[in-house]
């Protein structure tokens, strides 16, 4: 089994600007490619959950996050770090309707569990928002709030 740790995206991996989608208004938050290098470095899988409303509402498109995606990925190679995956969420229950990814439903955790052959009790995540925390909590994992 594999050891994993789950990371917001948004306000935890980098700097939280509404709906952020463009590349150019994307910014590390500080140490976080280093942060990140550390969990490959000790062999866990690093996978990022997200909640990506902007998708549901219109604002972009999965295509353009995909993009971003690439990007976050090829400026985390420059130090020899990496994210393994990411899961998102593109519904907003106003829009879509009610949906078992949207955090603080944990149907993204639950997948990459079943994806990766994830082992909770060796795994962790880190998010800014409560329902980061309860996403985790409600599959077994230990959340920090950073
Ligand atoms: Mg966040």
């Amino acid at each position: 089994m594999n050891k994993a740790v789950f990371l917001d995206r948004d306000g935890t991996i980098n700097v939280d600007v509404n709906y952020l989608y463009r590349i150019e208004d994307f910014r590390f938050i500080e140490g976080m490619p280093q942060f990140i290098k550390k969990f490959n470095d000790w062999g866990y899988k690093v996978i990022v959950v997200t909640n990506q409303a902007g998708i549901a509402r219109g604002y972009y498109t999965e295509k353009d996050m995909n993009k971003l995606h690439r990007f976050i990925n090829n400026e985390l190679k420059k130090i020899g770090a990496h994210i393994d995956a990411f899961y998102y969420c593109p519904h907003h229950p106003d829009i879509t309707g009610p949906c078992h990814c949207r955090k603080p439903e944990s149907g993204m955790i639950l997948q990459a569990i079943n994806d990766f052959n994830i082992d909770v009790k060796q795994s962790l995540l880190f998010g800014d928002k409560m329902w980061d925390i309860e996403s985790a909590e409600k599959c077994g994992i230990k959340g920090f709030l950073v």
